[in-house]
Formats: C-alpha cells, structure tokens, sequence
C-alpha cells in the first residue's frame, strides 16, 4: 500500500487543470483550498499504515489476495459493511473535514462491481470483466478514486433529455471502435482533482430515448478536455487573504476540495467504459451508489457530531462551566443523536442484503433513516455546541490581535476565563467550533446568545411561567384537598 507521501507526490505528477477563485491553479498540491484536503485524503493512507489501525483500515481482498486499503474494498458480507460505516465514523475526528474523493469511491466501485455484473447477465456485455481489471489495478496501486454521480441538471423540473441545454448531463456524444467522447459536467464533487481516478456513474434513471446519459466510466482527473472549477465558500477567501494558522479552527484539514468538473468532449478508452447505453439500469445504478453512500456518510456525520462534543466539552472546561447541568445534558444529547445515527447505519450493514454478484447492499429502509438522523444529528449537535460556548464562537479576535502590543494586553486580559487556561488556548476552541458548526456569518452565533444565552431564557421563562397558580389549578381540578 501507498505511504501518505508516496500519495502526495503521485497527485503532484498529475498536474489537472483547476481553476479557484478565478485564477488558474498552477500547483494543485501546494495551494491553499486544495492542500488541506490532500493532507485529510493522505490520513486514509497514514493511518492504513499503522499496526494499531489496520483491522479498521485494510483488509485483504478476494480479487487481489493482498491486504488493501478498505475504501477499495467489495462488500462480500454484513460485517464488511459494518466495518466500512466504522471507519468513516473512526475516522472524522481526525481530520474534522472531508475524504470524500476516498469515501465516495467506496460506493461508486461496490455500484459499478454488482451493476456490470447485471448489465452482462442480460445483453451479454464485458462491462464486468472490464471493470475487475480496472479494479485489481487500483487496489494493487491503492489508488484513490473519487465518485462522480451529482450532474448540473439544468432545470430541476425537466427530464435530461427535456432540458434546454442538453450539457447539463453528461451524456455521451460520439461512440468509437475504441472508445467514447463524453460532455458535460458532475457538480460538487469531493476532492475530484485531488484523486487518481474519477469514477462515473448517472445521477438519476434514464428512458430509451436517453440512452446517451446512461454512461459509466473511470477517467482521470487530468484527462485531456477535463477543468475543474473549485468551490469557493466563505472560510476558503480567508485563507487566500492574509491570514493566520490560529484563525481557522482546523487549519491543516478543514477545505472540503471540491471542484464542478467539466468534461468538455473528453476520450474514454473502451477498457475505462462500463456501461454505454444500457438506459434500463441507469436508475438502478445510481441508486445502489446512494445506499453505499449514505451508510458511509452516516458513519461520518456520526464523527463529526462526536467531534463537536468533544470540541465543546473542552470549551465549556475553559469557561470553567463542565460541570453545570444543562452544558452536561446538552453533551450528552449530542453523544445520544450521534449514537442512533451511528447504530441505525451499523443495522443497515446488519440487515445487508446480498446481490447476483455476491456484493452486499445495506437495507434500504435502515439506511435511509440513519442518513436522515445522521443530519439531523449534526444540526443538532451545530446548535447544541454554540450554546455550550458563547458567543466567542462568532466574535473572537485574531492572531493578529495577539501579536499587535498596542493591544494585545487587553485582548489577552478580557477573553481570558479560566485562570489556568491561556487565552490562546480559549480562543483556538472557540475556532474549532466555528469551523464545526459551519459559519460563514454571525447568524446562528448571535440568534443563540445575542441577548442571553438559551439557558438564561429558559430561566427566565421558569420564573414568569405562573407555575404556581397552575400548579394550584390542577391540584383543585384533582381533587387533591391539601
Ligand atoms: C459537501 C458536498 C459534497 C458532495 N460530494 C459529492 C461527490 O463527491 N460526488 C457527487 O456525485 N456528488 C456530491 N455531492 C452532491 C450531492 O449529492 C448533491 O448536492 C445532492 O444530491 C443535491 O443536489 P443539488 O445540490 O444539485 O441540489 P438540487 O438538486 O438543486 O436540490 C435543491 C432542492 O430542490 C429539491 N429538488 C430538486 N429537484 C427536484 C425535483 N425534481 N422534485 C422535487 N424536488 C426537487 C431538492 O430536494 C432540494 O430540496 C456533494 C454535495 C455536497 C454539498
């Protein structure tokens, strides 16, 4: 298996063209809205390495015999599945951030494995034989390969083949004797410049007289005809700008590297084609990709959630408030959301059903539902962890702050809390959280304390609530004489 260097300078070499912010990247690996999600991806390969992680990590694969990294592997059984939720979920605390070119390849490779395989039990195709080799290729390279399904989509209203501008889904425009030209364009996806493989798959089912979106293929992210355009969310201007390492909250990992990608009449040779043209298991294809993706995901949100309360559990310690009631049950709301979601996600992969081709798929209903409380359990956990840390999470200052002498006295002075608690450290809790619960504004910050935190009011709302007299109106309509 690869070392997290060995990763690094592999991606180097390939040289993709992006563009971020407007301006053409010259150096995907070393600019600042890549690099942190180079370092979060070269984790899978770091921690794959160390002998305390590898049950979680590797496992030896049936197709190659070799131990491989799990991201790569076949689900072949329940527990494989349950392994996989496992390892996202382990994970997340320690980048906080996005695998999502390793994570999302998971579900794209177990989707095209059992897909091909179907696809070739009904027309007779090679797609599945294709796809093995593609397969023992990147697991014997241990290759990172991204998921693309997400297309433009145009008017949401509209079928693919309804819309005004057909390029809104990538469709195929040209079949060769030894390959296909494809165009179009895959949204929002994770770490797609920073992997070695794309993995393509149709974001929706498709009719007979669409049978050009019902495309399949791996391509690489440097491809001839390929751009990608990176996302450009509010905490990535802050790191263009003049900033420093404190002001971030999870500097070295914390960029989700995504890219919309262009493919702008791009050549796949016919051995990286897995389906061309079977529009009856377009439909089908993407939504296996959905269950796998949403037991990984489920699996990681969990973290996430257990990473904010770990991040505000040491907040509330530097405000010396841990041991209040109401941060204590908050805590452990965020550890009960984060626990269902993780469990409902590990019974999907529990009550697994198997395939024609021997790969298991988690329970749809099960995933589903883990999916959605693994959401809702991050907002919950979002809104929770701002409570618990005051309004610091939106109106704290800068390094810069710190190191200016006209003022730093007083910056050191007023944001202190615990006397045996550096003010930096305060501070550098209070970004973690702003980076955990997603701020790119003083919104949800200020709407949680501006004019008291949620603690006070409910105090407040114990005192104006006329208890006592309804208290005493229910004893009389009891019954109860004294
Ligand atoms: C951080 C992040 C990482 C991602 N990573 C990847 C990745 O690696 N690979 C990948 O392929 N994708 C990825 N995605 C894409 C993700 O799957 C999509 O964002 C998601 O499917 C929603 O699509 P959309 O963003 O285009 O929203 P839209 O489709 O525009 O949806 C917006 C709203 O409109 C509603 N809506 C849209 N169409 C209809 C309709 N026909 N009928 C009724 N309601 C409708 C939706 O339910 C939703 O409420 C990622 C997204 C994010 C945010």
């Amino acid at each position: 298996m690869k070392t997290a260097q060995e990763y690094k300078d592999s991606i180097r070499e390939m040289k993709p063209v992006v563009y971020a912010f407007g301006e053409k990247v010259e150096n995907v690996v070393e600019h600042p809205c890549f690099s942190p999600t180079l370092n979060s991806i070269a984790l899978t390969y770091q921690i794959a390495g160390e002998k305390e992680n590898e049950n979680i990590m590797t496992v030896k694969s049936p197709i190659t015999g070799k131990m491989i990294n799990r991201f790569l592997h076949i689900n072949k059984s329940p527990e494989d599945l349950m392994k996989r939720c496992e390892l996202s979920k382990f994970l997340t605390p320690f980048h906080g951030a996005c695998v999502g070119a390793r994570c999302v390849g998971t579900g794209a490779l177990n989707t095209l494995y059992t897909i091909t395989y179907d696809i070739d039990k009904k027309y007779g195709t090679e797609y599945h034989q294709r796809f093995l080799k593609f397969l023992e290729y990147v697991q014997n390279e241990d290759l990172t390969c991204s998921g693309m399904v997400t297309d433009a989509k145009g008017d949401r209203s509209l079928r693919p083949s309804q819309q005004a501008d057909l390029d809104v889904y990538l469709h195929v425009t040209e079949v060769r004797e030894d390959g296909i030209i494809v165009r179009g364009a895959k949204a929002h996806q994770s770490g797609a410049a920073l992997a070695h493989f794309n993995l393509v798959v149709p974001t929706t089912s498709m009719r007979e007289n669409e049978k050009e979106f019902a495309v399949a293929f791996a391509v690489p992210p440097n491809a001839s005809g390929i751009v990608h355009i990176a996302e450009a969310p509010a905490p990535n201007a802050r790191r263009l700008a003049d900033s420093d390492e404190m002001d971030f909250g999870n500097f070295e990992y914390g960029v989700h590297g995504s890219t919309l990608v262009v493919f702008n009449d791009v050549y796949i040779p016919k051995e990286m084609v897995f389906m061309c043209g079977e529009y009856e298991f377009a439909g089908v294809m993407a939504a296996t990709f959905g269950t796998f993706q949403r037991l990984a995901s489920s699996g990681c949100k969990s973290g996430h959630c257990d990473l904010t309360y770990g991040a505000a559990a040491v907040a509330a310690e530097y405000n010396g408030c841990e041991k209040m009631g109401h941060i204590r049950d908050k805590i452990v709301e965020m550890s009960f959301q984060s626990a269902l979601a993780f469990g409902t996600a590990i019974a999907a992969g529990y009550k697994a059903k198997v395939t024609a081709s021997g790969v298991y798929i988690p329970d749809d209903l099960l995933v589903n539902a883990a999916k959605l409380q693994a959401s809702e359990a991050c907002w919950v956990a979002s809104k929770l962890a701002t409570e618990i840390v005051g309004g610091i999470v939106c109106t704290a200052p800068s390094q810069k702050d710190f190191q200016n002498l006209e003022i730093a006295e007083y910056v050191d002075k007023y944001f202190k809390a615990k006397a045996d608690v550096s003010t930096e450290n305060r501070v550098r809790i209070a970004r973690l959280v702003e980076y955990l619960v997603g701020q790119g504004s003083i919104v949800p910050t200020e709407s949680a304390h501006g004019g008291g935190p949620a603690a006070v009011q409910k105090l407040g709302m114990r005192q104006a609530n006329n208890l006592n007299y309804l208290k005493g109106r229910a004893r009389k309509m009891a019954g109860i004489k004294k």
